[in-house]
């Protein structure tokens, strides 16, 4: 396949749904095919002229987007700083957008007021006018601004958060879309600080982040760091990261992407482990000192996780190892997550 077309492949490979034509082809009424392919090939037309940016290989818009959840004052504060200085962002073949998510929860540091924003942006969600709290509307109103209008959509979005987990640089990987498996292994060549998780959504209908707007991009978690406050080293190391990847995006539009390792390191979502509660509901226990800022190691059958408060450690019991990760996160003892549990793979790319 040319270059080119490939390239054009791997930035959209779902685009054009041919069935329509293959369905009826081989059937008796060729008039009806016929009207088809006519059909089609207007379809494909419009769809052209409205992406005429893709067919040229180009990433024109990338957005990068912080504070969607207003007590991670990394992301929050670095997209300002860009907004004040967007040279420190600006590219030449393509332009970046700043966007501070949810500025009512900033104000008041806090992850949300209403509701998690990034669990609003459900495709039935978007576009449903009966949902009225702050954060859906907010929802709303982002899908609009970067995704919406065809013309003004951004093609790349990175999505800037914070944990209290001690998941160094985490890039949170929504789709398995071949330019970000690239870009995250280019990310973790540079840096060893880099790991790549992936979610395992099976399609974009079921994924209620703020990344289900754009196949191409993905949130960025950076810990350990408390809520509310800010870390000169973390906020530099996040920096520099966003740097690396306009940089590689603008090489990607000049047809110059750097080789990266045919294979990449990735820990695939399993499942979610919860504390260990009372029967009122109430937790019972904590995270075990042995396992507490041991994100990414293996857990085997055995090991410790929880510690009651009567002092009883309590074992995981699975049958294989794991590799536990947002261990020990604060935003999530209201969400019943004491820790996700992984999968580390090897994939080609
Ligand atoms: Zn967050």
């Amino acid at each position: 396949m040319p270059y080119f077309l490939y390239k054009w492949f791997s930035i959209h490979p779902y685009s054009i749904d041919f069935s329509p034509i293959r369905e009826d082809f081989a059937g008796e009424n060729l008039q009806k095919s016929l009207d088809k392919v006519r059909l089609l090939s207007k379809h494909i037309s419009r769809w052209l002229h409205s992406r005429v940016g893709v067919i040229m290989n180009q990433i024109n818009r990338v957005a990068i987007v912080g504070g969607t959840h207003g007590n991670e004052f990394t992301g929050a504060y670095l997209v300002q700083k860009f907004a004040k200085f967007p040279e420190l962002i600006t590219r030449p073949s393509f332009q970046t957008v700043t966007l501070l998510a949810n500025p009512k929860a900033f104000a008041v540091a806090r992850r949300y007021t209403d509701q998690d924003l990034n669990r609003c942006f459900l495709q039935q969600n978007l576009q449903n006018p009966n949902l009225e709290s702050y954060e859906q509307l907010r929802a709303q109103s982002i899908y609009n601004i970067l995704s919406a209008n065809q013309d003004q959509r951004a093609d790349f979005i990175l999505d800037l958060h914070s944990t209290t987990a001690n998941m160094d640089l985490t890039i949170i990987l929504v789709n398995s879309h071949p330019l970000n498996l690239r870009l995250a292994a280019y990310l973790s060549s540079l840096n060893p600080l880099v790991k790549i998780y992936r979610c395992s959504f099976t399609s974009v209908a079921e994924n209620p982040f703020l990344n289900s707007l754009s196949e191409l991009g993905f949130g960025i978690e950076v810990g350990p760091i408390a809520q509310g406050i800010l870390d000169a080293t973390l906020f530099q190391q996040t920096e520099e990261l966003v740097h690396q990847i306009l940089d590689y995006l603008e090489k990607f539009n000049q047809d110059k992407i750097p080789a990266t390792k045919e294979t990449l390191t990735l820990y695939h979502h399993l499942s979610v482990v919860d504390y260990p509660k009372q029967e009122d509901g109430t937790i019972s226990g904590m995270i075990h000192p042995q396992l507490q800022n041991r994100d990414y190691e293996p857990l085997n059958p055995g090991d410790p996780i929880f510690l009651t408060f009567e002092g009883k450690t309590i074992v995981y019991e699975g049958k294989s190892t794991v590799w536990p990760i947002f261990i020990n996160e604060a935003a999530y003892y209201e969400k019943g997550i004491a820790m996700s549990l992984t999968q580390k793979q090897q994939i080609n790319i």
